[in-house]
């Protein structure tokens, strides 16, 4: 794609979510008197099984993966999205699966929403999913005001990225997130945002993609990730995939 073409497209994309966070309604109110952290990934890579999964079990905590069918197995340049296995794996060892379409496509391209959604869950039942998974995650964290009715039928969250702790009144459909990705030490420097909640309780979600020796400019080595993960237990905030945060908040 040509390089103007893409800064339009993500213009359209930051747009559409500020207005999104900015008018939309459906609002619920965040009440926690403890700092909540959900470390979530996207796609996914192996390598957030291999090391991500690991290092949250390490710790004694769960993470949220949001899957899209559409890309397993895939080999891409610096990283191999996980296997039907993978995906199994994760369930069996106690990680929540949320949907992130089937086809990785944003919002506002995607013309069959119901149906490529259909088909992802359909998927996910073929891994081993016996619900259809409760929460999702925005391919390239881009919203779009005219998906929100079919997404509201499917699912208790959505997340977008945002940059932002999750506090207050809170769109459940526009759930903010902060991304951990290169470089290296701006990755390590995000224990400040575990500090943040820590401070003024809230729900801090985490996300990000390989994490990885080498890691391409969206994941982070499996040092840091460690680092991050370890900072959050020992300050003392609980550490939750997605869906059971919501039992944790009564929504
Ligand atoms: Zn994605």
């Amino acid at each position: 794609m040509p390089e103007i073409a893409r800064k339009i497209e993500g213009l359209v994309d930051r747009l559409a979510n500020r207005l999104i966070w900015r008018f939309a309604r459906q609002r619920r109110r965040l009440e926690t008197e403890t700092p909540l952290i959900s470390f979530t990934f996207d796609d996914v890579p192996d390598t957030a099984l291999d090391h991500g999964a690991a290092i949250l079990e390490r710790h004694g905590v769960r993470g949220t993966f949001y899957i899209a069918g559409g890309l397993a197995s895939q080999v891409e340049p610096g990283r191999t999205l996980i296997s039907p296995a993978g995906c199994g794996e994760l369930l069996a060892r106690g990680h929540e699966i949320g949907c992130h379409t089937f086809s990785h496509r944003r919002m506002r391209d995607l013309s069959a929403l119901g149906q490529d959604l259909d088909r992802n869950a359909a998927y996910l039942e073929g891994v081993g999913v016996a619900t259809a998974p409760a929460n999702f995650a925005f391919p390239y964290n881009a919203a779009w005001p005219l998906a929100r009715p079919e997404l509201r039928r499917r699912y208790r969250t959505c997340r977008a990225a945002g940059e932002a702790i999750n506090r207050g009144m809170v769109d459940p459909l526009m759930l903010k997130a902060v991304e951990i990705r290169q470089p290296e030490q701006h990755a390590r420097e995000l224990t400040r945002w575990i500090d943040d909640v820590v401070e003024h309780p809230g729900w801090l979600v985490f996300f990000t993609h390989d994490i990885a020796p080498s890691p391409t400019p969206y994941g982070c080595t499996p040092e840091t990730f460690d680092h991050l993960v370890r900072h959050a237990v020992d300050k003392g905030c609980q550490v939750l995939p997605v869906d059971q945060v919501l039992g944790r908040i009564n929504w």
